[in-house]
Protein backbone atom coordinates (compact mmCIF):
# COMPACT_ATOMS: atom_id res chain seq x y z
CA UNK A 1 0.00 0.00 0.00
CA UNK A 2 1.61 3.24 -0.82
CA UNK A 3 1.86 5.78 2.19
CA UNK A 4 -1.29 8.07 2.40
CA UNK A 5 -0.47 11.78 1.73
CA UNK A 6 -1.04 13.90 4.65
CA UNK A 7 -2.86 17.03 2.94
CA UNK A 8 -5.05 19.10 5.05
CA UNK A 9 -8.44 17.90 5.14
CA UNK A 10 -11.38 19.80 3.16
CA UNK A 11 -13.22 22.55 4.55
CA UNK A 12 -16.82 23.07 4.94
CA UNK A 13 -18.04 26.47 6.12
CA UNK A 14 -20.70 29.02 5.21
CA UNK A 15 -18.99 31.75 2.53
CA UNK A 16 -19.05 35.33 3.14
CA UNK A 17 -18.51 37.63 1.22
CA UNK A 18 -16.76 40.93 1.55
CA UNK A 19 -17.23 44.01 -0.82
CA UNK A 20 -15.66 47.58 -1.42
CA UNK A 21 -16.50 49.27 -4.83
CA UNK A 22 -16.55 46.38 -7.32
CA UNK A 23 -13.87 44.50 -5.17
CA UNK A 24 -15.26 41.30 -3.60
CA UNK A 25 -13.05 38.48 -1.43
CA UNK A 26 -14.86 35.72 -0.51
CA UNK A 27 -13.83 34.09 3.18
CA UNK A 28 -14.78 30.60 3.80
CA UNK A 29 -16.82 28.22 1.67
CA UNK A 30 -13.90 27.38 -1.38
CA UNK A 31 -11.93 30.41 -0.80
CA UNK A 32 -8.84 30.13 -0.31
CA UNK A 33 -7.69 30.58 3.55
CA UNK A 34 -7.39 34.41 3.75
CA UNK A 35 -4.60 36.46 5.51
CA UNK A 36 -5.87 38.96 7.86
CA UNK A 37 -4.09 41.69 9.90
CA UNK A 38 -5.06 44.81 12.06
CA UNK A 39 -3.15 47.92 12.21
CA UNK A 40 -1.84 49.66 16.01
CA UNK A 41 -1.64 53.19 13.88
CA UNK A 42 -4.28 55.54 15.66
CA UNK A 43 -7.18 55.47 12.97
CA UNK A 44 -7.63 58.96 13.94
CA UNK A 45 -4.33 59.87 12.37
CA UNK A 46 -6.05 58.94 9.07
CA UNK A 47 -2.72 59.25 6.57
CA UNK A 48 -1.05 56.82 9.40
CA UNK A 49 -3.60 54.35 9.19
CA UNK A 50 -3.88 54.23 5.12
CA UNK A 51 0.13 53.83 5.10
CA UNK A 52 0.12 51.35 7.33
CA UNK A 53 -3.04 49.35 5.60
CA UNK A 54 -0.88 49.62 2.55
CA UNK A 55 1.81 47.77 3.87
CA UNK A 56 0.44 45.12 5.35
CA UNK A 57 -1.91 44.96 1.98
CA UNK A 58 1.63 44.75 -0.14
CA UNK A 59 3.07 41.91 2.14
CA UNK A 60 0.16 39.96 1.75
CA UNK A 61 -2.71 40.78 3.82
CA UNK A 62 -6.21 40.13 2.41
CA UNK A 63 -8.29 41.78 4.47
CA UNK A 64 -7.26 44.47 7.64
CA UNK A 65 -8.93 45.20 10.67
CA UNK A 66 -8.79 49.28 12.12
CA UNK A 67 -9.87 49.83 15.39
CA UNK A 68 -12.92 52.53 15.66
CA UNK A 69 -13.05 53.60 19.20
CA UNK A 70 -13.82 57.39 18.99
CA UNK A 71 -16.18 59.97 17.00
CA UNK A 72 -13.09 61.07 15.69
CA UNK A 73 -11.50 57.29 14.70
CA UNK A 74 -15.34 57.02 12.78
CA UNK A 75 -14.89 60.26 10.44
CA UNK A 76 -11.71 59.04 9.75
CA UNK A 77 -12.76 55.98 8.21
CA UNK A 78 -14.07 57.25 4.99
CA UNK A 79 -10.79 59.19 4.40
CA UNK A 80 -8.71 56.43 5.15
CA UNK A 81 -10.53 54.29 2.37
CA UNK A 82 -10.30 56.98 0.21
CA UNK A 83 -6.48 57.34 0.76
CA UNK A 84 -6.36 53.33 -0.22
CA UNK A 85 -8.54 54.28 -3.16
CA UNK A 86 -6.49 56.76 -4.62
CA UNK A 87 -3.17 54.54 -3.73
CA UNK A 88 -4.63 51.65 -5.81
CA UNK A 89 -4.66 49.79 -2.57
CA UNK A 90 -7.38 46.78 -3.03
CA UNK A 91 -7.60 45.56 0.09
CA UNK A 92 -10.94 45.92 2.26
CA UNK A 93 -11.16 47.53 5.63
CA UNK A 94 -12.82 45.84 8.84
CA UNK A 95 -13.89 47.80 11.37
CA UNK A 96 -13.18 46.65 15.21
CA UNK A 97 -15.89 48.06 17.38
CA UNK A 98 -16.45 47.37 21.48
CA UNK A 99 -18.78 49.28 23.73
CA UNK A 100 -19.58 51.96 21.71
CA UNK A 101 -19.81 50.86 18.00
CA UNK A 102 -23.94 50.37 17.89
CA UNK A 103 -23.80 54.25 18.16
CA UNK A 104 -20.65 55.05 16.24
CA UNK A 105 -22.07 52.73 13.15
CA UNK A 106 -26.02 54.74 13.67
CA UNK A 107 -24.15 58.46 13.99
CA UNK A 108 -21.37 58.45 11.17
CA UNK A 109 -23.41 56.38 8.31
CA UNK A 110 -19.99 57.59 6.28
CA UNK A 111 -18.25 55.52 8.23
CA UNK A 112 -20.19 52.37 8.19
CA UNK A 113 -20.61 52.94 4.40
CA UNK A 114 -16.90 52.92 4.16
CA UNK A 115 -15.71 49.85 6.05
CA UNK A 116 -16.30 46.53 4.03
CA UNK A 117 -17.08 44.35 7.52
CA UNK A 118 -17.60 44.74 11.14
CA UNK A 119 -16.21 43.04 13.77
CA UNK A 120 -18.44 42.63 16.75
CA UNK A 121 -17.21 41.35 20.07
CA UNK A 122 -20.89 39.93 22.18
CA UNK A 123 -18.93 40.74 25.85
CA UNK A 124 -18.48 44.26 25.15
CA UNK A 125 -21.12 45.33 23.82
CA UNK A 126 -23.32 46.75 27.09
CA UNK A 127 -24.66 44.87 29.90
CA UNK A 128 -28.03 43.69 31.42
CA UNK A 129 -30.97 45.22 29.31
CA UNK A 130 -28.58 47.18 26.79
CA UNK A 131 -26.76 43.95 26.20
CA UNK A 132 -30.03 43.18 23.39
CA UNK A 133 -30.53 46.04 22.25
CA UNK A 134 -27.08 47.42 21.35
CA UNK A 135 -26.18 44.10 19.69
CA UNK A 136 -29.46 44.44 17.39
CA UNK A 137 -28.77 48.02 16.57
CA UNK A 138 -25.42 46.96 15.33
CA UNK A 139 -26.91 43.78 13.31
CA UNK A 140 -29.54 46.18 12.18
CA UNK A 141 -26.34 48.46 10.87
CA UNK A 142 -24.79 45.53 9.19
CA UNK A 143 -28.01 44.45 7.36
CA UNK A 144 -29.06 48.23 6.07
CA UNK A 145 -24.93 48.90 4.89
CA UNK A 146 -24.91 45.40 3.35
CA UNK A 147 -22.13 44.14 5.45
CA UNK A 148 -20.56 40.76 6.59
CA UNK A 149 -20.17 40.53 10.57
CA UNK A 150 -17.51 38.62 12.80
CA UNK A 151 -18.75 37.53 16.20
CA UNK A 152 -15.47 37.66 18.06
CA UNK A 153 -16.18 36.08 20.89
CA UNK A 154 -12.19 36.57 23.21
CA UNK A 155 -12.01 35.35 26.89
CA UNK A 156 -10.63 38.35 27.88
CA UNK A 157 -13.46 39.96 27.60
CA UNK A 158 -15.81 36.89 27.78
CA UNK A 159 -19.87 37.69 28.84
CA UNK A 160 -19.49 37.87 32.41
CA UNK A 161 -23.33 37.15 33.04
CA UNK A 162 -23.13 34.38 30.45
CA UNK A 163 -19.95 32.74 32.26
CA UNK A 164 -21.51 32.66 35.88
CA UNK A 165 -24.49 31.21 34.76
CA UNK A 166 -22.91 28.51 33.31
CA UNK A 167 -20.87 28.25 36.25
CA UNK A 168 -23.71 27.92 38.52
CA UNK A 169 -25.50 25.11 35.88
CA UNK A 170 -22.12 23.79 36.05
CA UNK A 171 -22.29 23.87 40.20
CA UNK A 172 -25.34 21.58 39.73
CA UNK A 173 -24.01 18.44 38.10
CA UNK A 174 -23.43 15.91 39.83
CA UNK A 175 -19.72 15.14 38.47
CA UNK A 176 -19.40 19.05 37.51
CA UNK A 177 -16.92 19.95 34.77
CA UNK A 178 -13.00 21.70 34.62
CA UNK A 179 -13.71 25.18 34.94
CA UNK A 180 -11.51 25.11 31.83
CA UNK A 181 -13.80 22.90 30.18
CA UNK A 182 -16.92 25.39 31.13
CA UNK A 183 -14.97 28.19 29.88
CA UNK A 184 -14.85 26.54 26.47
CA UNK A 185 -17.99 26.26 26.90
CA UNK A 186 -18.79 30.00 27.44
CA UNK A 187 -17.00 30.78 25.03
CA UNK A 188 -18.75 28.84 21.90
CA UNK A 189 -22.31 30.01 23.47
CA UNK A 190 -21.57 33.37 23.17
CA UNK A 191 -20.54 32.56 19.59
CA UNK A 192 -23.09 31.05 19.01
CA UNK A 193 -26.21 32.42 20.22
CA UNK A 194 -24.99 35.84 19.32
CA UNK A 195 -24.71 34.38 15.43
CA UNK A 196 -28.28 32.57 16.12
CA UNK A 197 -29.68 36.45 17.30
CA UNK A 198 -28.22 38.20 14.23
CA UNK A 199 -29.51 35.96 11.78
CA UNK A 200 -32.95 36.15 13.93
CA UNK A 201 -32.68 39.97 13.15
CA UNK A 202 -32.60 39.07 9.40
CA UNK A 203 -28.10 38.98 8.77
CA UNK A 204 -27.83 36.39 6.22
CA UNK A 205 -25.96 32.86 7.93
CA UNK A 206 -23.26 33.14 5.12
CA UNK A 207 -22.22 36.85 6.50
CA UNK A 208 -21.21 35.80 9.77
CA UNK A 209 -17.36 34.84 10.94
CA UNK A 210 -17.16 33.74 13.89
CA UNK A 211 -13.99 33.62 16.05
CA UNK A 212 -13.63 32.31 19.88
CA UNK A 213 -9.92 33.32 20.72
CA UNK A 214 -7.98 32.49 23.63
CA UNK A 215 -4.13 32.40 24.37
CA UNK A 216 -3.22 28.97 25.05
CA UNK A 217 -2.69 26.45 21.84
CA UNK A 218 -4.25 23.14 23.64
CA UNK A 219 -7.38 25.93 24.38
CA UNK A 220 -7.55 26.96 20.80
CA UNK A 221 -7.59 23.81 19.92
CA UNK A 222 -10.35 22.77 22.15
CA UNK A 223 -12.69 25.58 21.42
CA UNK A 224 -12.29 25.77 17.22
CA UNK A 225 -12.22 21.50 17.23
CA UNK A 226 -15.71 22.34 18.68
CA UNK A 227 -16.60 25.20 17.23
CA UNK A 228 -16.64 23.31 14.05
CA UNK A 229 -18.42 20.74 14.96
CA UNK A 230 -21.48 22.81 15.96
CA UNK A 231 -21.74 25.14 13.21
CA UNK A 232 -21.49 25.92 9.56
CA UNK A 233 -20.16 29.66 9.76
CA UNK A 234 -17.10 30.76 8.22
CA UNK A 235 -14.12 30.29 10.84
CA UNK A 236 -11.47 33.15 11.94
CA UNK A 237 -8.60 31.34 13.89
CA UNK A 238 -6.34 33.29 15.90
CA UNK A 239 -4.57 32.97 19.45
CA UNK A 240 -4.96 36.08 21.29
CA UNK A 241 -2.02 37.94 22.68
CA UNK A 242 0.04 35.33 21.02
CA UNK A 243 3.54 37.23 22.58
CA UNK A 244 6.52 38.47 21.04
CA UNK A 245 9.28 37.25 18.36
CA UNK A 246 9.65 33.14 18.61
CA UNK A 247 7.44 32.54 21.25
CA UNK A 248 4.46 34.54 19.68
CA UNK A 249 5.60 32.75 16.25
CA UNK A 250 5.97 29.19 17.58
CA UNK A 251 2.70 29.21 19.36
CA UNK A 252 0.33 30.80 16.55
CA UNK A 253 2.51 27.98 14.04
CA UNK A 254 1.80 24.77 16.12
CA UNK A 255 -2.05 26.17 16.84
CA UNK A 256 -3.17 27.54 13.86
CA UNK A 257 -1.08 24.57 11.76
CA UNK A 258 -3.04 21.95 13.58
CA UNK A 259 -6.28 23.00 13.41
CA UNK A 260 -5.54 24.07 9.27
CA UNK A 261 -4.39 20.36 8.74
CA UNK A 262 -8.08 19.31 9.97
CA UNK A 263 -9.98 21.47 7.98
CA UNK A 264 -10.49 24.24 10.60
CA UNK A 265 -10.41 27.61 9.77
CA UNK A 266 -11.25 29.80 6.74
CA UNK A 267 -9.12 33.19 7.59
CA UNK A 268 -6.11 33.83 9.94
CA UNK A 269 -4.43 36.24 11.65
CA UNK A 270 -1.58 35.62 13.61
CA UNK A 271 -1.25 38.31 16.69
CA UNK A 272 2.40 39.43 17.44
CA UNK A 273 3.77 42.04 19.48
CA UNK A 274 6.38 43.29 17.41
CA UNK A 275 9.41 44.13 18.81
CA UNK A 276 10.33 47.73 19.44
CA UNK A 277 11.34 48.67 15.39
CA UNK A 278 10.02 45.42 14.31
CA UNK A 279 7.61 45.94 11.24
CA UNK A 280 3.87 45.48 11.45
CA UNK A 281 4.08 43.21 8.13
CA UNK A 282 5.65 40.50 10.25
CA UNK A 283 2.53 39.38 11.71
CA UNK A 284 1.73 38.79 7.59
CA UNK A 285 4.82 37.41 7.11
CA UNK A 286 4.05 34.47 9.72
CA UNK A 287 0.68 33.83 8.67
CA UNK A 288 1.73 32.92 4.82
CA UNK A 289 4.37 30.75 5.84
CA UNK A 290 1.91 28.98 7.80
CA UNK A 291 -0.34 28.59 5.31
CA UNK A 292 2.54 28.08 2.47
CA UNK A 293 3.79 24.97 4.85
CA UNK A 294 1.36 23.03 4.49
CA UNK A 295 0.39 23.33 1.33
CA UNK A 296 -2.66 25.12 0.88
CA UNK A 297 -1.59 28.51 -0.97
CA UNK A 298 1.64 29.51 -2.21
CA UNK A 299 2.11 33.02 -1.83
CA UNK A 300 5.86 33.53 -2.76
CA UNK A 301 8.60 31.02 -3.89
CA UNK A 302 9.96 29.10 -1.47
CA UNK A 303 13.65 28.89 -0.40
CA UNK A 304 15.10 25.45 0.90
CA UNK A 305 18.28 26.26 2.72
CA UNK A 306 20.46 23.95 4.63
CA UNK A 307 21.15 24.39 8.23
CA UNK A 308 25.20 24.91 7.45
CA UNK A 309 27.22 22.72 9.85
CA UNK A 310 31.09 22.29 10.69
CA UNK A 311 31.41 22.40 6.66
CA UNK A 312 30.73 25.85 6.22
CA UNK A 313 32.47 28.07 8.45
CA UNK A 314 32.09 31.16 6.66
CA UNK A 315 29.24 33.73 6.82
CA UNK A 316 28.92 34.12 2.93
CA UNK A 317 26.17 31.21 3.09
CA UNK A 318 24.13 32.67 5.95
CA UNK A 319 24.20 36.00 4.37
CA UNK A 320 23.43 34.94 0.99
CA UNK A 321 20.40 32.88 2.01
CA UNK A 322 18.87 35.79 3.85
CA UNK A 323 19.69 38.14 0.80
CA UNK A 324 17.63 35.90 -1.41
CA UNK A 325 15.07 35.24 1.04
CA UNK A 326 14.88 38.76 1.12
CA UNK A 327 14.85 40.01 -2.48
CA UNK A 328 12.13 37.36 -3.33
CA UNK A 329 9.56 38.51 -0.39
CA UNK A 330 10.43 42.57 -1.26
CA UNK A 331 9.86 41.96 -4.56
CA UNK A 332 6.57 39.70 -4.49
CA UNK A 333 4.45 43.17 -4.68
CA UNK A 334 5.43 43.66 -8.11
CA UNK A 335 6.40 40.32 -9.54
CA UNK A 336 2.86 38.55 -8.30
CA UNK A 337 1.34 40.77 -11.05
CA UNK A 338 4.17 41.10 -13.78
CA UNK A 339 5.12 36.91 -13.76
CA UNK A 340 2.38 34.90 -12.74
CA UNK A 341 3.18 31.81 -11.02
CA UNK A 342 6.30 33.16 -9.88
CA UNK A 343 4.95 31.64 -6.11
CA UNK A 344 5.67 28.65 -6.93
CA UNK A 345 9.14 28.48 -8.00
CA UNK A 346 11.59 26.82 -5.70
CA UNK A 347 15.45 28.07 -4.66
CA UNK A 348 18.05 26.01 -2.92
CA UNK A 349 20.79 27.41 -1.50
CA UNK A 350 23.38 25.01 0.28
CA UNK A 351 26.44 25.16 2.47
CA UNK A 352 28.57 22.88 0.32
CA UNK A 353 28.80 19.82 -0.97
CA UNK A 354 27.51 17.12 0.89
CA UNK A 355 23.70 17.76 0.05
CA UNK A 356 24.00 20.75 -1.80
CA UNK A 357 24.06 19.34 -5.58
CA UNK A 358 21.26 16.99 -4.89
CA UNK A 359 19.14 19.52 -2.76
CA UNK A 360 19.77 22.10 -5.73
CA UNK A 361 18.35 19.54 -8.46
CA UNK A 362 15.65 19.37 -7.23
CA UNK A 363 15.05 23.40 -7.12
CA UNK A 364 14.44 25.25 -10.16
CA UNK A 365 17.41 27.29 -9.06
CA UNK A 366 19.79 26.10 -6.50
CA UNK A 367 23.46 27.18 -5.39
CA UNK A 368 25.60 24.83 -3.60
CA UNK A 369 28.69 26.87 -2.18
CA UNK A 370 31.87 25.99 -1.22
CA UNK A 371 32.81 24.68 2.21
CA UNK A 372 35.77 25.07 4.26
CA UNK A 373 38.85 23.46 2.40
CA UNK A 374 36.25 23.38 -0.65
CA UNK A 375 37.28 25.10 -4.22
CA UNK A 376 35.97 28.90 -4.11
CA UNK A 377 33.17 27.89 -7.14
CA UNK A 378 29.58 27.69 -6.58
CA UNK A 379 28.19 25.47 -9.18
CA UNK A 380 24.58 27.04 -10.00
CA UNK A 381 21.87 24.34 -11.13
CA UNK A 382 18.81 25.10 -13.38
CA UNK A 383 16.05 23.18 -13.77
CA UNK A 384 18.15 20.08 -12.16
CA UNK A 385 21.21 20.65 -15.05
CA UNK A 386 24.59 22.51 -13.67
CA UNK A 387 24.54 25.52 -15.72
CA UNK A 388 27.42 27.77 -14.55
CA UNK A 389 29.93 28.16 -11.85
CA UNK A 390 29.98 31.19 -10.04
CA UNK A 391 33.68 32.62 -8.61
CA UNK A 392 34.90 35.54 -6.63
CA UNK A 393 33.64 38.55 -4.48
CA UNK A 394 30.07 39.03 -5.97
CA UNK A 395 29.08 35.45 -5.92
CA UNK A 396 25.83 37.02 -4.13
CA UNK A 397 25.01 39.85 -6.73
CA UNK A 398 25.55 37.20 -9.12
CA UNK A 399 22.87 34.94 -8.18
CA UNK A 400 20.63 37.56 -7.62
CA UNK A 401 21.02 38.47 -11.19
CA UNK A 402 20.34 34.80 -12.32
CA UNK A 403 17.38 34.55 -10.39
CA UNK A 404 16.25 37.39 -11.40
CA UNK A 405 16.73 36.63 -14.99
CA UNK A 406 15.19 33.15 -14.61
CA UNK A 407 11.97 34.17 -13.61
CA UNK A 408 11.44 37.00 -16.38
CA UNK A 409 11.98 34.02 -19.25
CA UNK A 410 9.93 31.44 -16.97
CA UNK A 411 7.52 34.00 -15.94
CA UNK A 412 6.48 36.66 -18.52
CA UNK A 413 2.94 35.80 -19.63
CA UNK A 414 4.05 34.74 -23.94
CA UNK A 415 1.84 37.40 -25.63
CA UNK A 416 0.03 35.10 -28.27
CA UNK A 417 0.61 35.13 -31.76
CA UNK A 418 -1.85 36.66 -34.20
S1 LIG B 1 24.85 20.79 2.99
FE1 LIG B 1 26.92 20.81 3.83
S2 LIG B 1 27.03 22.67 5.04
FE2 LIG B 1 24.86 22.27 4.72
S3 LIG B 1 24.30 21.12 6.54
FE3 LIG B 1 24.77 19.62 4.93
S4 LIG B 1 26.90 19.09 5.29
FE4 LIG B 1 26.53 21.01 6.43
Amino acid sequence: MPIALAQPLARTSLQSVVKWGSHVVTVGGDAPVRIQSMTNTDTEDAIGTAIQVKELALAGSELVRITVNTPEAAQAVPYIREQLDRMGISVPLIGDFHYNGHRLLSEFPDCAQALSKYRINPGNVGKGDKRDRQFSQMIEAAIQWDKPIRIGVNWGSLDQELLASLMDANNQRVNPWDAKQVMYEALITSALESAQRAEEIGLAGHQITLSCKVSGVTDLIAVYRELAKRSKYSLHLGLTEAGMGTKGTVASATALGILLQEGIGDTIRVSLTPAPGEARTQEVVVASEIIQSLGLRKFVPSVTACPGCGRTTSTTFQELTKQIDDFLRDQMPVWRTQYPGVENMKVAVMGCIVNGPGESKHADIGISLPGTGEAPAAPVFIDGEKRMTLRGESIAADFQNVVENYIRERFTPRTPSI
